[in-house]
């Protein structure tokens, strides 16, 4: 039997910032599964700041008129697939729709750890965790001890590195974020040592109100000001890990994307390395192995704002673009 389904389509370019009349919602029929495919019902969609970058490039982004690319958990509903039988969990590519035909290769089957929600797969242990996990331990060989500066960090990431590095053994852990009540959050309910909302002067100023003593790591997820103040307030051999740069996003006149003291790199010998987390999958196991007994006692939390219903889903983009979300962004179906 067919089934119904909703996809978000891009229908336009961007000029700027992203807009909503750049999205449109398609309905269609997906056929009954194939021999050797099964049908997933999406329960939970992500929606994440680096698909900003693909919504205007001609070659390589996405295509117009078609279902986005995105990440999205969910379960198989019909199948004639051996290896995904009914009510098996994963977790896919196939973009911001309801439903998706897929094959066992398209899909990663998700382990079921009791006692910590599905939900989890697409934020702390998901992508967006395993961004957090490898900054910090692959890219910046956070040790014991040390102090820890991360940006956006009532984010997806920044949630999830500040939790990460107590489970480390960080020292002093410091974040930045858009709001008193983020800031509030961090310290008050994540194990934050200090907070500061970068809206209220310099960046270099109020990090150096937060971490007096300076930072062995940086995670920068915003790049900009965030990252010229952290090289500021570096020790020596500090390393930045760079995640992201969100403050560049489409954003019509960007801030300089290269900061003015990168010569300090060289005077206090800082490392600062870019990296992508899909060249780090292998180091999934290790972070369930590290975060589900957390999960499962509530010591480590999975933050998240979850809007109600897939025809929120532009809503959502938009919002965590924006600084909306407290944790990771995501739409229930
Ligand atoms: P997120 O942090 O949950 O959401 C983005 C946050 O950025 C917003 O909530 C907003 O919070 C903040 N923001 C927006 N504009 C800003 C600006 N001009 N200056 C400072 N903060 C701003 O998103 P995420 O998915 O966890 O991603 C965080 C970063 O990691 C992004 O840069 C993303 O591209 C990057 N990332 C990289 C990889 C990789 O493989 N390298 C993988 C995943 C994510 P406020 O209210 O605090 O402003």
């Amino acid at each position: 039997m067919s089934v119904p389904f909703r996809a978000v389509h891009q229908i336009a370019r961007p000029t700027g910032r992203p807009t909503a009349d750049l999205f449109a919602f398609v309905d269609g029929e997906l056929p009954a599964p194939a021999a050797g495919t099964a049908l997933i019902e999406n329960a939970f969609l992500s929606v994440d700041p680096y698909m900003v970058g693909l919504l205007d490039e001609e070659e390589g982004g996405y295509p117009l008129n078609a279902p986005l690319e995105g990440r999205a958990v969910g379960r198989v509903v019909e199948s004639r697939s051996t290896a995904l039988p009914v009510g098996t969990a994963v977790i896919h590519r196939e973009g911001w729709r309801t439903h998706a035909l897929v094959t066992p290769e398209q899909v990663r089957v998700l382990p079921e750890l009791p006692g910590v929600p599905l939900s989890a797969h697409l934020g702390i242990l998901g992508g967006t965790g395993l961004s957090a996990y490898v900054g910090l331990t692959r890219v910046a060989g956070l040790k014991p001890g040390e102090d820890l500066f991360v940006s956006a960090a009532a984010g997806g990431v920044g949630t999830a590195a500040g939790q990460l590095a107590r489970l480390l053994g960080a020292r002093r852990v410091v974040g930045s974020a858009g709001s008193a009540a983020k800031t509030a959050f961090l310290t008050g309910e994540l194990g934050f040592d200090a907070a500061f909302d970068y809206h209220d002067g310099p960046v270099a100023e109020l990090l150096a109100a937060a971490a007096p003593d300076g930072i062995d790591v940086y995670l920068d997820n915003v790049g900009g000001e965030h990252l010229e103040a952290a090289i500021g307030a570096m020790r020596d051999f500090g390393r930045i890990a760079w995640c992201g740069a969100i403050s560049q996003y489409g954003v019509a006149t960007p801030p300089p994307a290269a900061p003015h003291n990168l010569f300090e790199l060289v005077t206090r010998s800082i490392r600062l390395e870019g990296f992508l987390v899909r060249h780090h999958m292998d180091a999934q196991q290790e972070l369930y192995a590290l975060l589900a007994p957390h999960l499962r006692s509530g010591r480590v939390l999975s933050p998240q704002t979850v809007l109600d219903g897939f025809d929120r889903t532009v809503e959502a983009f938009l919002g965590v673009l924006a600084g909306a979300n407290t944790g990771k962004m995501l739409v229930e179906i």
